[in-house]
This record gives C-alpha cells, sequence and structure tokens, in this order.
C-alpha cells in the first residue's frame, strides 16, 4: 500500500496507536496498521478500523488515565 500523503510505500506494524473519533482521542493498543517510514502516517485497514468503531460503539474499551505531555505551539 503506498502512503496517501507521499506516496512512499508503507510498511506493515503492530502496536498502538492514538485514533481521534467523534472528537474524543482512544489509545488503540496490539493493533496491526500501516506506518509510511517518510512521513510517519498512519493507516488502519478498513476491517480493523470496521473492528474498532463496533468496539467503541458497543462500550468495549477500558477507561484508563493516560499522561500524554501536551505542548503550546507558538509562532514568532
Ligand atoms: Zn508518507
Amino acid at each position: 500500500m503506498k502512503c496517501a500523503a507521499c506516496h512512499n510505500e508503507m510498511v506493515k506494524k503492530k502496536g498502538e496507536i492514538d485514533l481521534r473519533i467523534h472528537g474524543k482521542l482512544y489509545l488503540v493498543r496490539n493493533v496491526s496498521y500501516e506506518e509510511c517510514r517518510v512521513c510517519g502516517e498512519r493507516v488502519l485497514s478498513p476491517e480493523v478500523s470496521q473492528d474498532l468503531y463496533g468496539k467503541i460503539e458497543r462500550g468495549e474499551f477500558v477507561e484508563e488515565t493516560v499522561r500524554i505531555p501536551v505542548l503550546d505551539g507558538t509562532y514568532g
């Protein structure tokens, strides 16, 4: 599969990604995805994202408190 952003070949990976669905941030562990080695774009297969959306709809997730480093972008 080629990257939609820069058209380089993507590599299959398995691990942890973050997803923003309906404005809410979800952390997904042990998921298969493809990643672009050039620009870092990550893509889930349609089957995997459908499965994840289903799990969210059915509430099949655990709530954990995760500390995320937050940066404030400063220009000029
Ligand atoms: Zn790319």
